[in-house]
């Protein structure tokens, strides 16, 4: 059976996990949440009052750090850990989505981050979804799709999704976060988010989640890829 590798690229709370569960799941294939890995390496930086503008200070907690992806049954889910400790949820939190994009933009972090992508991959048969899947951890990806959606449905989405465990949030904070982290985010030195010219646009904006794992699936399976 060929195993293939799926990347899901674009702009902050366009839908990417969803659909990359969504496939993952389809094909039987593992799905890995990148967001979560930088997430998580940021999490620990503000805990610890890491200093990420020195060079040595990153390079130093980057050695303290340990990432894993386990499965949790019960939630049909992969969560990651950091250290031993599971911070799905706590690396959703707006604290952390202020900084990740500074956080992601550091080379070191970076390059620390897209070996454990890679190793992950070797074996294909996975969907990973990001900023720079396609373009650098998987270029030789054979199904690279990049995500985009109307900037005030991003916003409304992830309003709803965040509203739900604080209702304190407001529509406001979330649209300046979005728009924060998509600027940096493609306008970083070290592998800016962008389209791979060989990646296949999906603008949902006029989509059902249904209608886009369709049409996404379709993809795969014009690809040859077993149905699991
Ligand atoms: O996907 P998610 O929104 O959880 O990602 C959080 C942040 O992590 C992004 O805004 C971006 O700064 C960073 N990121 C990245 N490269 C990836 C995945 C995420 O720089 N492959």
């Amino acid at each position: 059976m060929k195993k293939i590798i799926i990347t899901i690229d674009g702009w902050s709370s366009c839908g990417k996990s969803t659909l990359a569960k969504q496939l993952a799941k389809a094909l039987n294939y593992v799905y890995v949440d990148s967001g979560a890995m930088y997430r998580a390496i940021t999490l620990y930086f503000l805990r610890n009052h890491v200093d990420w503008t020195d060079k040595k200070e990153v390079e130093k907690a980057l050695k303290a750090i340990s990432l894993e992806f386990n499965y949790n049954d019960k939630l049909q889910q992969s969560e990651i850990y950091l250290n031993g400790e599971n911070v799905e949820y706590v690396i959703r939190d707006l604290v952390v989505a202020e900084k990740v994009s500074d956080v992601a933009a550091i080379k070191e972090v970076r390059d620390f981050a897209v070996a454990q992508q890679k190793k992950m991959g070797r074996h294909r048969g996975i969907v990973m979804d990001g900023r720079d899947i396609g373009t650098v951890v998987f270029p030789d990806a054979e199904l690279k799709i990049f995500m985009t959606a109307d900037n005030a449905v991003r916003v409304e989405r992830r309003f709803k999704e965040l509203y739900e465990k604080n209702p304190a949030i407001t529509l406001d904070e979330v649209k300046t976060n979005l728009e924060m982290r998509d600027y940096i985010d493609s306008h970083r030195d070290v592998s800016p988010l962008r389209q791979a010219d060989d990646a296949r646009i999906l603008d949902n904006t006029n989509l059902t989640e249904k209608e886009q794992f369709q049409k996404a699936l379709k993809w795969a399976h014009q690809l040859k890829v077993p149905a699991a």
